[in-house]
């Protein structure tokens, strides 16, 4: 029995079945590979999935859900046709459909599937993913990072000894950015990195917003189904520009007709935001990996908004790089799961590619002061076990208490709660009594918590598996709306808040002693925040302030965004005239960066 690949998109969705020795990507009913991932519900309850959903979207919005991929794993409810829908529910509807189509074309009942993901997705969303195929009747054979599906069907068709590749997957909601390594028949992602809020939907919101105001229209103004047409035909115009010198952009506006010309300047200058974006993650993918552009080889260029010669020519300006454009970027990753479905199957005409995937995000625990003290540190290979040992803080403590978490946030609830674990200890003075906690995590996303006091060998042991995550779903809405409530503590002035989260996302892109550094400098804020000392806060925050722009200056963080700033659509221009230079400045100089640490800085 054929176990299928399903591309699970936020945009489009595609399947794919290992058959005669290749990924084969599998028709629908239109004979077309795209499956929009568009849900509608008529009045009498009945399901439409893919291209006429997508039509609905614009006729009957408010019974019509699109872009939920974004929301899977959280609190979010669709309310179509007086039923309300969980993101993994519709997604179930999109999963059964492709199910249906594999089903039909291969003349066999299909039960098992490998779902790619984007690769920072967390334990809720994966989970989520995976009930998703549950509700779709799936068994989820496994559930793949989708970078991991791309190097793997760029190998396959192009295979390439030892390379370190660049995977850059832009799809219609998301941004996906990894470095891949390739040696032997070992794919190995050496670190991964995305802004999950960025995509092609984004150009055409921007070129929809630019197009309202300069026809004075008022966006805010318009009904759903008006805004649901002006989208779609910024989309359409969005696509044609990728083929075309012009395009127009034609709505009907309260039976007027509206036209505005687009060519790729304007179209850039309406989303010149969404380019400048881009490079954050391009940017913490190599400072993950410990890499530098001189590194990669080649860039893989997946999803559909890589089809924008804009975006390609972008990439190339900046990164000075040659990209490399595969076929149909947004097959890739389908492709990609198709060939790992037959690994599994053990096709022998298959060459047996080990795929090891990192671990994308940092898993800890919370320690005295809120703060996170990481166990395993993101980008670490999978499986990895690592331990550390944690003490009593008080005199006559009675019990070591631990909440699990998952992020990248240095204060420990800011990141996801995955639960918690408690330990009996001995009473005795503070620092005497001391547990070692190790945390072990495999490459389906189960983790492992093993504790033990060191005096007594009493153990805890709990294991959050990302199917039956111990904590329901409605303990996860609540860390997260408990989380959302933290952000708007009402001590947070402008500027103390500013410095904070200007210190987190530097945190987030440091490697691990610039995260000590940081997390203790954060802690020094935080100490004079508590004591609520006007004039001592505004030293620290002097010094603090001081401290960051060292770090950012050093890290170089955004130096490519401000560069961008100054010539703002101005590096189009010049991206077109400009001869390709191959010579990458080294930006984030780890030797220099030692030497700084040297000099002192790390003393207080
Ligand atoms: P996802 O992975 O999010 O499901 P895809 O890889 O299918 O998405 O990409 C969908 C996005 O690609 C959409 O925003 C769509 O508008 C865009 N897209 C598809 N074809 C083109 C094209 N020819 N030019 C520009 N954008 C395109
Ligand atoms: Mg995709």
């Amino acid at each position: 029995m054929a176990i299928i690949g399903i591309d699970l998109g936020t945009t489009n969705s595609l399947v794919t079945v290992w058959k005669d020795g290749a990924s084969e990507l599998i028709p629908n009913a239109f004979g077309e590979v795209l499956t929009p991932s568009v849900v509608s519900i008529d009045e009498n309850g009945g399901v439409y999935v893919g291209k006429i959903a997508r039509e609905r979207l614009i006729s009957h919005p408010e019974n019509t859900a699109s872009v939920f991929k974004r929301f899977m794993g959280t609190d979010k409810v669709y309310h179509l046709a007086e039923r309300d829908y969980t993101p993994q529910e519709l997604s179930a509807y999109v999963l059964k459909k492709l199910k249906e189509d594999a089903e039909k074309y291969l003349q066999e009942t299909v039960t098992e599937a490998v779902i790619s993901v984007p690769a920072y997705f967390n334990n809720a969303q994966r989970d989520a993913t995976k009930q998703a195929g549950v509700l779709a009747g799936f068994k989820v054979d496994r559930i793949i990072n989708e970078p991991s599906a791309a190097a793997l069907a760029c190998q396959q068709l192009y295979p390439e000894e030892d390379v370190m590749e660049m995977v850059f997957d832009f799809g219609g909601g998301t941004l996906d950015v990894s470095v891949v390594d390739c040696f032997d028949n070992v794919i190995n992602v050496v670190s991964v990195s995305g802004d999950n809020h960025l995509g092609g939907y984004d150009f055409d919101m921007a070129m929809a917003k630019y197009f309202c105001e300069k026809q004075k229209i008022d966006y805010r103004e318009l009904s759903r189904n008006e805004r649901a047409a002006i989208i779609k035909s910024a989309e359409l115009c969005k696509q044609e520009l990728s083929t075309a010198e012009h395009s127009d952009m034609v709505v009907n506006y309260n039976g007027e007709k509206k036209e505005l010309t687009f060519d790729t300047e304007k179209m850039i200058e309406a989303s010149a935001g969404i380019f400048q974006r881009m490079l954050k993650p391009i940017k913490q993918a190599l400072i993950g990996g410990d890499v530098t552009m001189d590194d990669i080889r080649r860039i893989i260029l997946v999803g559909g908004s890589c089809k924008m010669p804009s975006v390609r020519l972008y990439l190339q300006h900046f990164l000075k790089k040659e990209v490399v454009f595969l076929g149909s970027p947004d097959t890739i990753v389908a492709l990609g799961a198709g060939t790992y479905a037959g690994i599994k199957e053990r096709k022998a005409e298959i060459k047996d590619m080990l795929l090891t995937d990192v671990c994308p995000f940092t898993l800890g625990v919370d320690i005295v002061g809120g703060s996170l003290s990481p166990i395993i540190e993101r980008n670490n290979a999978l499986p990895v076990s690592r331990s550390g040992i944690y003490q009593t803080v008080s005199d006559g403590q009675e019990e070591l208490h631990f909440h699990i978490y998952q992020g990248e946030a240095p204060v420990a609830s800011h990141n996801v709660l995955l639960g918690e674990i408690k330990l009996p200890v001995p009473k005795a003075p503070k620092g005497v009594e001391k547990a070692d906690i190790r945390f072990t995590y495999d490459i389906n996303g189960i983790l492992e918590v093993d504790a033990k006091v060191l005096s007594t060998d009493e153990t805890a042991h709990l294991v959050i598996v990302d199917e039956k995550n111990h904590m329901s779903e409605q303990q996860v809405n609540e860390a997260l709306s408990s989380m959302q409530a933290l952000k708007q503590h009402p001590r947070d002035k402008e500027e103390n808040a500013y410095l904070i989260s200007r210190c987190e996302s530097l945190y987030a892109l440091a490697g691990i002693q610039l995260r000590e550094f940081l997390l203790h400098e954060l802690e020094i804020f935080q100490y004079w925040l508590d004591r609520q000392d006007e004039m001592k806060i505004k030293k620290a925050r002097n010094r603090f302030k001081t401290v960051l722009d060292l770090v950012e200056d050093k890290m170089k963080v955004f130096n490519m965004e401000d560069e961008f700033e100054s010539f703002s659509a101005g590096w189009y221009k010049e991206a077109k005239k400009e001869e390709l230079d191959l010579d990458m400045e080294d930006e984030w100089d780890e030797e220099e960066l030692k030497d700084w640490f040297k000099e002192g800085h790390m003393t207080s």
